[in-house]
């Protein structure tokens, strides 16, 4: 995430677009700069989090998520390579 201005609300420079939802918030003020749209099935706002923190921190929790998913990936092939490796040497 990078920052892409300048907030007209507080002025500070912490307003970072996120694209999960198509949209830019400050997160100085935690305000979102655009309003969500009124569509009930809009991808991007249908489920936009009420603050950028919300979003922030649902974005947070998706990505340890996939981080602890990949690990017992990882576990499960390295079962699956011993097993086999075992069966070829018996
Ligand atoms: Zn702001
Ligand atoms: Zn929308």
């Amino acid at each position: 995430m990078k920052c892409t201005g300048h907030c007209p609300y507080c002025e500070a420079d912490s307003v970072f677009l996120i694209n999960t939802y198509d949209a830019e918030g400050c997160f100085a003020c935690n305000q979102w700069l655009e309003d969500a749209c009124q569509d009930p099935t809009c991808p991007f706002c249908a489920h936009r989090p009420a603050t950028p923190f919300g979003a922030l921190f649902l974005l947070k929790e998706r990505a340890e998520l996939r981080i602890q998913q990949s690990r017992k990936d990882r576990l499960r092939l390295h079962y699956q390579h011993q097993h086999n490796t075992n069966r070829i040497k018996k």
